[in-house]
């Protein structure tokens, strides 16, 4: 299966005034620190704080009628925009996580109207259950990444990113399963072969690398992490964002949980953001200096789902317990 620019093209037709033009907005203090222009892609602004919206609503709305309903696996916000997405067109949803998914984003998607099932502790009996409910109860799966349509859907966020800027020279894509980071790079590549894409993830649970540096998909030990939005596999299976990844992306970088601590306290107190720990590893990773900028950067704040009593906890740079391992806290400028 080949996915190209016009499919994307055609994504942003079905998205347009549902999940898109969300705004891009300068970061004074990260210009600052990398000597170089610096801008956020606002995706937590999306209605359901995620730019998931954009591949579930892209997949959901090109459905043919008299789909039963629609069900994914998902570490909480896919789940959260198939959840709107089947609600728009009046179909049942059934999303089914696994107990890492923090229970803010569970609710969220309840509070949508759709069923929800727990199931084990990884994606992958998640994903077991909704393959399950595909054969019983006659149900479109809708993977969280590797469909063409939900990349298609990502991707539009590429085309939005070099329509505002075209001088960008940088995009950093916080990558799990890879559908954002590979649409994204379809997209821009496509209008700029020279644009540099690098995909950043958490050190712990670094699935896409370790399947790149393999040659074919692996399989991880998946631990708890403060970007817990990029946790799961991509699947032994993988047909699309694998290949895309592993194509298009120049590099791959990691963060370590203390990083990621440290550049959410960043956005927040400096660009007054709240966010997701995944949204903030391409700060991360620019802060810990894993990247020298060459150009006008732009990095996707993906999303806003966290449980609030968390982020508090990290604001006023308490420790955070992940699991078995504590992340130590600071105080934001101490
Ligand atoms: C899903 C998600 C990502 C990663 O997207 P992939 O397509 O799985 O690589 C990043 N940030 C947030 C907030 C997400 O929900």
């Amino acid at each position: 299966m080949r996915l190209a620019l016009s499919d994307i093209l055609a994504a942003r037709q079905t998205l347009r005034s549902t999940a898109d033009a969300t705004p891009l907005v300068p970061s004074p203090f990260m210009a600052a620190q990398t000597g170089q222009d610096f801008l956020l892609k606002l995706e937590n602004m999306q209605p359901i704080g995620a730019f998931k919206l954009r591949g579930a609503m892209n997949a959901v709305m090109s459905l043919p009628e008299g789909t039963a309903g629609v069900t994914c696996c998902s570490t909480g916000n896919h789940g959260r925009g198939v959840a709107f997405a089947a609600a728009r067109r009046g179909i049942r949803a059934v999303i089914c996580m696994s107990e890492l998914v923090p229970q803010a984003k569970v609710d969220g998607i309840k509070a949508l109207g759709a069923e929800v099932r727990i199931c084990g502790t990884s994606q992958d009996e998640a994903l077991a259950e909704s393959l399950r409910l595909v054969e019983q109860d006659g149900l479109v799966e809708i993977s969280p990444f590797d469909d063409p349509l939900v990349i298609a859907g990502q991707g539009t966020i590429g085309l939005e990113l070099l329509e505002a800027r075209p001088d960008l020279d940088t995009l950093l894509v916080p990558l799990s399963g890879g559908g954002l980071a590979a649409g994204v790079a379809l997209a821009a590549k496509a209008i700029n072969p020279d644009i540099r894409v690098i995909g950043i993830t958490m050190e712990h649970g670094a699935a896409m690398k370790a399947s790149i540096e393999a040659g074919h998909p692996v399989e991880v030990e998946e631990v708890p992490s403060l970007a817990d939005s990029l946790g799961g596999g991509i699947g032994m299976q993988n047909r699309l964002s694998f290949p895309l990844c592993r194509d298009l992306l120049d590099v791959i970088l990691l963060v370590s949980e203390e990083e990621i601590y440290h550049a959410m306290q960043v956005l927040f107190y400096e660009d007054r953001i709240v966010a997701e720990g995944a949204c903030v590893v391409g700060l991360a990773a620019c802060l810990s200096g894993k990247i020298t900028l060459t150009g006008p950067t732009a990095t996707i704040i993906t999303g806003r789902n966290l449980d609030m009593q968390m982020f508090h906890r990290i604001m006023a740079g308490e420790d955070i317990q992940l699991g078995d391992t504590i992340v130590k806290g600071k105080p934001y400028g101490a």
